[in-house]
């Protein structure tokens, strides 16, 4: 479907319509120091789940989350010493710490793909910041580009890319820095470099020491997106499911006439944005209920059904060390 895209300068005004439409639960492209993002109400699962549609990303990767300040970040993840003291001299600037996520963050759960941690960041641009502060919100965003697509850094390359699918560019000239951000692992014990980006390794690791570099080994890849299986549920993950057999959940889409109490259904319209919104829910909800296994229906191989399907086959993978 394709719709107008309206480049609009930064300006009181313009910030001002940016941010009524993130808060409306549609998508903004907006510029930051590291490259344009394609931003989407964090706390909303249509929004995000919107975000891989626009993009025709094939696979859920966990997206990271700009804060209009340090606190706003503080109420979504858990801060330690180390984050501490990054924030304090990185922040604002190209640099996302990666931290546990609250119980009450109030997130959408594909912000992390099925993880129990959260990418954020607070950006230097100050239109990302006018903008951010605008829509008093967590926005969630990847680079303004379709999937596969070079990262843009004019208001223009986003308009190539995206033009026709998104309500509104905000524009400010080139990006700065052009390059996406350094994200950094603050998960475990060992700060862990996941990404190189617009801050230094060795900018880091004078204020928090030593940073492990990602492992070569293709078990352990940088990416979480890349690992066959990754977010997985306690239970076993049957793909394909015709019938459910004894101690199975059942995770269905579109109409099913089937009821019972350890069955969710994706979309009942059988709407796959709608799908790709409840998924992660969906998945913790079954497996909170002792199933064995969940069975899962088949869902088309279309649009978000790609990354839905990406994931659940990563669910569904031998896991590592079983
Ligand atoms: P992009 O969507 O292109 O901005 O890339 C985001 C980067 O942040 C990817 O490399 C993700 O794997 C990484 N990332 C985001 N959230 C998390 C997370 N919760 N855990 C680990 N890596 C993350
Ligand atoms: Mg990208």
């Amino acid at each position: 479907m394709s719709r107008q895209t309206d480049i609009v300068a930064d300006s009181p005004a313009g910030v001002e319509r940016a941010a009524a439409l993130l808060r409306g639960g549609e998508l903004v492209a907006f510029p930051t120091e590291t490259v344009y993002g394609l931003g989407a109400d964090a706390t909303d699962d249509r929004a995000v789940a919107a975000i891989f549609e626009t993009k025709g990303r094939p696979q859920f990767n966990p997206l990271i989350v700009h804060c209009a300040d340090a606190e706003m970040a503080r109420r979504l993840v858990v801060f330690d010493e180390r984050a501490d003291l990054l924030a304090e001299t990185c922040w604002p600037g190209p640099l996302t710490l990666v931290l546990p996520r609250r119980p009450d963050s109030g997130l959408s759960l594909l912000v992390s793909a099925g993880l129990d941690s959260v990418a954020v960041r607070m950006p230097a641009h100050p239109t990302a910041h006018r903008l951010l502060a605008a829509t008093g919100r967590p926005v969630a965003a990847p680079s303004a580009n379709r999937s596969g697509a070079v990262s843009p850094t004019t208001a223009a390359h986003v308009q190539e890319s995206l033009g026709g699918r998104i309500p509104l560019i905000l524009a400010a000239g080139r990006c700065e820095i052009g390059l996406e951000s350094t994200v950094l692992d603050l998960t475990g014990d060992a700060p862990a470099l996941l990404r190189p980006g617009g801050a230094t390794r060795e900018e880091i690791k004078a204020l928090i020491g030593p940073v492990r570099l990602p492992d070569a080994d293709p078990e352990r890849p940088l990416s979480p997106g890349q690992l066959s299986s990754h977010y997985a549920p306690r239970a076993g993950v049957r793909l394909n499911a015709q019938t459910v057999e004894a101690g199975e959940a059942l995770l269905t889409f579109g109409p099913d006439l089937r009821k019972g109490e350890r069955m969710l259904n994706l979309s009942e319209t059988g709407d796959l944005a709608e799908a790709a919104a409840n998924l992660f829910a969906h998945l913790r909800a079954l497996d909170r209920t002792g199933a064995t296994t969940i069975a899962v229906a088949p869902i088309p191989e279309e649009g978000l059904g790609m990354a839905i399907n990406d994931r659940l086959r990563r669910a569904a993978a031998p896991r590592p060390g079983a």
